[in-house]
């Protein structure tokens, strides 16, 4: 219970916006780096899986091979010895000289890893060349009992020793023999033994290869699980974002928008910021109630200038009373019509009458509706604008050029209505000092050549 009361009492003020969305990024950027990790950690395995599985399938054809090359050469060295055609022993140099499939196989079973000067393989090679030379002697025998020309023979087999014994039998005894030497029992046992090696080997390596696959799948099958999770946790902090998006910030505005259309104050609701931002608008909001209500009542009670329509000196007489009771803080501008005196020399005071009566409109329509303008005597003008601090100098900086644009439209005048003003900010209110200080700046604005604004340096 307690912590849950700190909680709600370290939030009270609503979540800041800007922190939470700090955390989360870095939450959701912590979960995506992992993420990544994750996956090409993934990747790493299945290139492992998919390379056990190529070695094994490379291995399993080379030995393959190596059985079905022995098969090719016990084959054609039986014909040639039953037959006699020559075309049975070329065949049998042209797959173990030329064609070399052995030879490579082997090669191919070396580049995958497997020591061929051991085990199986060793045996199975041993077994291959027991063969060989009993093939290569069964072939010199029956060429010699067919009384052949050994010009175009092999090495492999005008170098095969003949022993006295063979040499001395008949023609057809030799040939008996040499046919024995492919099909007895010693020939079968050895092509036996190359058969069994090799699948021997055939089921070590289905071994080997299963073993490191097991082992390679669950390190595959742990990343994939990290990966849903990691998955899961980014799908959770997306949903967080849009979630907190909605509650502390979408809703709260809506609401406020429809308040501030309606006129009303705007429940503090929503994101820290937010709720601050509702809290000024609030006392701004209370605060121009009230300007609007007293400005209602100046109205009704004969303070306006009939010349210009906004008040007059009595009025300002009175606001300024009103504004001395209060510590609002507050911007207060003296306006004046610059070389006025020549406009009505040069165009009558008809026309003066009508250029203040457009100074005043102008005055009226750039400035907020719960400002305070005022003809104070003669060409002169003053403003009092409330809840407004020196943080504001450049709108009003702004608005008394956007004021001296719209005047210059004016054609009648040549280009020669224009206004200069000065502004004092304060913190408490209106007093004598605060008059002064605005004046001072006008007279700033006079002297650094007029139709424009100056600004009194210090807040009073
Ligand atoms: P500056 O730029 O220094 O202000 O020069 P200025 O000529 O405007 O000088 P100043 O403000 O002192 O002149 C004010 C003039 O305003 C003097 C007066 O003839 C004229 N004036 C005062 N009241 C009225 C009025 O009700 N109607 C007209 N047409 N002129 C007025
Ligand atoms: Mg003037």
């Amino acid at each position: 219970m307690g912590v849950i009361n700190k909680i709600k009492k370290k939030f009270s003020n609503g979540i800041s916006v800007r922190k939470l969305s700090l955390i989360l990024s870095l939450i959701t950027s912590l979960i995506f780096i992992l993420t990544y990790r994750a996956t090409v950690e993934i990747s790493y395995q299945y290139n492992k899986h998919i390379e056990i599985i190529k070695t094994y399938f490379v291995c399993e054809r080379a030995a393959q091979e190596i059985m079905d090359v022995s098969d090719i050469l016990t084959e054609n060295s039986r014909l040639y010895v039953l037959d006699g055609k020559k075309e049975y022993l070329d065949e049998y140099f042209e797959e173990s000289n030329i064609k070399r499939n052995y030879e490579k196989a082997l090669l191919e079973i070396k580049a995958n890893g497997a020591n061929i000067s051991t085990g199986e393989i060793q045996n199975a090679v041993q077994a291959s060349s027991q063969l060989r030379l009993r093939e290569y002697y069964a072939m010199r025998l029956a060429a010699d009992a067919r009384n052949m020309d050994l010009k175009s023979y092999p090495s492999e087999i005008t170098g095969a020793e003949i022993s006295a014994e063979d040499a001395a039998r008949s023609d057809d005894e030799k040939l008996t023999i040499a046919k024995n030497m492919l099909y007895d029992g010693d020939y079968v046992a050895q092509k036996n033994s190359l058969r069994s090696n090799v699948n021997q080997y055939l089921k070590t390596i289905v071994e080997k290869a299963t073993e490191k696959n097991e082992d390679e799948s669950k390190k595959l099958e742990e990343m994939i699980h990290l990966q849903s999770g990691f998955l899961a946790m980014l799908l959770i902090a997306i949903v967080i974002v849009f979630s907190s998006l909605i509650f502390l910030f979408i809703r709260p505005l809506d609401r406020f928008i429809k308040a501030v259309s309606n006129g009303q104050a705007v429940n503090a609701e929503g994101a820290m910021e937010l709720r601050n931002l509702a809290e000024t608008y609030n006392t701004m909001h209370a605060s121009s109630d009230n300007n609007m209500k007293l400005n209602k009542e100046l109205k009704k009670s004969n303070i306006t200038d009939i010349l210009t329509g906004v008040y007059n000196r009595k009025g300002f007489d009175e606001i300024k009373q009103q504004m001395k009771d209060t510590d609002k803080k507050i911007a207060f501008l003296l306006i004046d019509i610059d070389k006025f005196k020549t406009i009505n020399d040069l165009y009558g005071h008809p026309v003066g009458d009508h250029a203040l009566r457009i100074v005043a409109g102008t005055l009226k329509k750039f400035f907020r509706s719960n400002d305070f303008i005022f003809r104070a005597g003669g060409d002169e003008f003053a403003v009092f604008m409330t809840d407004v601090t020196e943080e504001h100098k450049d709108i009003i900086t702004r608005k008394i050029d956007s004021i001296n644009a719209e005047l210059s439209c004016y054609q009648m005048f040549d280009n020669m209505l224009s206004i200069s003003a000065g502004v004092a900010f304060s913190g408490s209110g209106y007093d004598k000092e605060v008059y002064n200080a605005a004046d001072s700046a006008l007279y700033e604005s006079k002297k650094n050549g007029r139709k424009r604004c100056s600004i009194y340096k210090e807040t009073l």
